[in-house]
Parts: structure tokens; C-alpha cells; sequence
């Protein structure tokens, strides 16, 4: 089915932010629409989202530049275009941009109408979006569906939640979890254990962008002992039914050579960030460890890979910008096992798909990824269960464009009846090891 005509149009994210919607319209009747999100920890190897930095208009996040390339560009040299060749309208809108991180036309155009004709690919082909969208992947249709392990991020802080705790995201892992559907009830039940725990601090019980948690902890090891907490309340082992995750965004904290600390007043070097991981993954059931340093300190992650024996999953988020180029240095210098999936770091779904391709044919693992400024359409549990992965980090179980996620995968479960089984996390910790 050929691309009749694609419209775009400035609409809002969940921080109220700009943000891009295309449409393609395969016919006068059928539209199919894709929403771009935003980060606000972003890397600096990121595709450049274009704004239009006229300060009178949404504080110079207005989006209409993007907006005016999708209409006055991209559309006229995709109409026409059979929407499932999705290799092929990506290549197209490469070779327009014409520039090595799409600051021509915008991260934001670019992906906003390789969403709109995936998501078209899928309706033209009569299929269930996860179901095309492993179509695109290349997944053999005889193997079942994986649903993916979320990593429910329950206490925000950093960019994310101001006054809260300088390291960015703890998050749960029901590693025990039978189903998908488990799992977030499982979450959600410790979720509001940690709520009354906070509030019997006497802290404000208000949550940061991704729908965790944002009290004003005294330190940031402080959140590991609410977790704990939350943990046995809600009855489950930790470590055994439920594990533990960490995103410090460790970029955001490093000035100068050094890790700034302010809940301890502290700043620490390279190593001593390190120790201060491995010192936590001996006492807390941590399996998995995002962005412990900045994105140029290599030295660093592999120390941090090294140091935890491989038992602890060590996340490349700003440091690969899910880009093959970054990935493959990674590979080389063997600093992580593990690769975050963020389709508007690199700015179309073909190369975001091939860089799944190459962490998984490495034998690194990869989780599809929200960003902190979303839409309210799901996007990351198709793209999850699509690729086959085995994890998401879709946000916290609260704020409708978070839940949204978990509504889709649960329905998604249960459309696949008993077609699908749960990922295994393959990372034990060191605790429990
Ligand atoms: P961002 O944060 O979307 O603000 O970059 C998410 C993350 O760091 O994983
Ligand atoms: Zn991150």
C-alpha cells in the first residue's frame, strides 16, 4: 500500500513540552499518526531534536521548523512510497537530512514519520503492531513471543525531580514474576507500600516526570533501604521476586573530573564511583546498573563491569546513544553488557532496529526505552515485544502516559494467550550470587 500523503503538527508531551505528530494517510479514510518523545538527561551523542528557539513561543521549544520540514520536505518525497518498505522510506529521509546526527531536518521530523509509517505498515498488512514490528525485525514466525521484564522506576530524582536524590532513577525488577500482568501487579503493590513508607517520613508523596516517587532523601543510598522496605511490606523476597535497578545518569553529576554528590556533600573520582557500586551491588539485591558514569568515561564502565564480574547488568544509555558506532567501541573495549534502546537518540526505526541486531548478535543484552518527556501513545511495549528483547523501561506504574505502556503489554499478553512467555533476567546480582 502506497504513502497517499503525510501531515504533521505541534502538539504537547507529558512535561508540556512541543513535541511532533505525523500522519500518514494511506487513503482519504485510513491516518496513522506517530508522536516523537523527549529527553531531558540527554546524551550529547544524541540525533539533534530540532526546536525552534524563537523565545516568545513555548520558551523556544516550539517545534514548528520540524514541523514545516516534515510537510515541505519529507512528505513530497515520500508520497507515493510503499509504506512497509520501511528500510526504504528511513534511507530516503537519511539521504534528505543529508547530515551526520539529522540536524538538517530534525531527529524530531525524521522519527516522528518513520513511527507514522511503521505504525502504517502494520494496518496496511492487517497485522497487530508488535506483530509487524518483529516482522520488520526479522523474527522467524515460528518462534513464540517474549514478553519483556520491566524496570519500574519508583523513585525519581536528578533532572527528573528536583530536591529529590542527585542519582536519577531506582527502579524494581520482578525477576520472579510468572507473567507480564503479574509483574505489574506485583510492582504496583510495592508502589504504594513505598507511598506510605514516604509518608510516614512525613515527606510530600508527589512524583517526578517518570511517575516515580520524589522525596527528599537525605542521601542517595537513603531510597535502597525505602525499597527494602516497600519490598517486605508488599511481601516479596528481595532479590528473588523482586530485584533492583539503578539509573544515576552520571553524566549529570560530572564536572571537572569529578562526580558531585550534594545529598553527601561528596566528590568522587572515577573509582570511587565504582567502589561506591559494588559496595551497594554487595549490599542490596542490584542487578542492574545504567549509566553509573558519565558517557566518555569507558575507563570507568569497564572498571564498574569488571569490578561486579559480570553479574550485574551495566547499561550503556548516554554513552552509546543507540548508535552502531558507539556500540561497536563499546564491544571493543568490553565496557558493558548491556545496551538501552532509545529511538530518538539515533532518529530513524531501521537504524534503531539495527543497533538491537548488533548488541543481541554480541552477546549484549538490550532494554527498549521510554524517554522522561513522553506521548500518550504506546510505543515501547509493541517495539518490545516486537524485537523480542526481554526488557522495557517504560517508567513508573503511575501518570497515564506511563500506565498507558503497561495497559498495552498486558493487553498484548493476553491477545497472545498462552503464545508468549516471560523473559528471564539474565543477571543474578553479586548479593544474591
Ligand atoms: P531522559 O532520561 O529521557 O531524560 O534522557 C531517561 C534516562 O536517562 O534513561
Ligand atoms: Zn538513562
Amino acid at each position: 500500500m502506497d504513502i497517499f500523503q503525510i501531515t504533521a503538527q505541534e502538539l504537547l508531551d507529558s512535561r508540556g513540552n512541543p513535541t511532533v505528530e505525523a500522519t500518514v494517510h494511506l487513503d482519504r479514510y485510513t491516518r496513522v499518526s506517530g508522536m516523537v518523545p523527549s529527553g531531558a538527561s540527554t546524551g550529547k551523542y544524541e540525533a539533534v531534536e530540532l526546536r525552534d528557539n524563537e523565545p516568545q513561543r513555548y520558551r523556544g521549544k516550539g517545534v514548528l521548523k520540524a514541523v514545516r520540514n516534515i510537510n515541505g520536505i519529507i512528505a513530497p518525497a515520500l508520497i507515493g512510497h510503499d509504506v512497509t518498505d520501511q528500510r526504504g522510506i528511513d534511507q530516503k529521509m537519511i539521504e534528505l537530512d543529508g547530515t551526520e546526527n539529522k540536524s538538517h531536518l530534525g531527529a524530531n521530523a525524521i522519527l516522528a514519520v518513520s513511527i507514522a509509517c511503521l505504525r502504517a505498515g502494520a494496518v496496511a498488512r492487517r497485522m497487530q503492531f508488535y506483530e509487524y514490528v518483529a516482522d520488520v525485525f526479522g523474527k522467524p514466525a515460528r518462534e513464540p513471543f517474549t514478553m519483556p521484564i520491566p524496570l519500574i522506576n519508583v523513585l525519581n530524582g536528578g533532572k527528573h525531580a528536583i530536591g529529590s536524590s542527585d542519582f536519577q532513577e531506582y527502579m524494581i525488577v520482578p525477576i520472579g514474576a510468572p507473567t507480564f500482568a503479574e509483574a505489574t501487579r506485583w510492582a504496583a503493590e510495592t508502589f504504594h507500600e513505598l507511598k506510605g513508607i514516604i509518608r510516614e517520613q512525613g515527606w510530600p508523596t508527589t512524583v517526578g516526570d517518570e511517575g516515580g516517587y520524589a522525596p527528599p532523601v537525605e542521601s542517595n543510598e537513603e531510597p535502597l533501604k525505602l525499597i527494602m522496605q516497600a519490598l517486605e511490606r508488599a511481601g516479596h523476597t528481595p532479590g528473588e521476586d523482586i530485584a533492583i535497578a539503578l539509573d544515576p545518569a552520571a553524566s549529570e553529576l560530572y564536572k571537572d573530573g569529578k562526580y558531585h554528590l550534594t545529598k553527601e556533600g561528596m566528590s568522587l573520582t572515577s573509582a570511587e564511583m565504582v567502589d561506591l557500586f559494588v559496595d551497594w551491588a554487595g549490599r542490596y539485591p542490584i542487578i542492574s546498573i545504567e549509566d553509573g558514569l558519565d558517557e566518555e568515561d569507558w575507563d570507568g564502565f569497564a572498571l564498574l563491569k569488571d569490578k561486579t564480574q559480570n553479574k550485574v547488568q551495566i547499561v550503556g544509555d548516554d554513552l552509546f546513544a543507540t548508535n552502531p558506532q558507539r556500540v561497536r567501541i563499546g564491544i571493543e573495549k568490553n565496557v558493558a553488557n548491556c545496551v538501552l534502546i532509545k529511538a530518538n537518540q539515533i532518529g530513524t526505526i531501521t537504524e534503531t532496529l539495527d543497533t538491537v541486531h548488533l548488541a543481541l548478535d554480541n552477546g549484549l543484552t538490550a532494554i527498549v526505552s521510554h524517554r522522561s518527556g513522553e506521548t500518550e501513545m504506546p510505543f515501547e511495549a509493541d517495539f518490545g515485544v516486537g524485537t523480542g528483547v526481554g526488557q522495557v523501561k517504560i517508567g513508573s506504574v503511575s501518570r497515564s502516559e506511563r500506565v498507558a505502556e503497561y495497559n498495552e503489554l498486558m493487553r498484548i499478553e493476553r491477545h497472545l494467550g498462552g503464545r508468549s512467555i516471560l523473559a528471564h533476567f539474565p543477571f543474578t546480582g553479586v548479593a544474591n550470587a
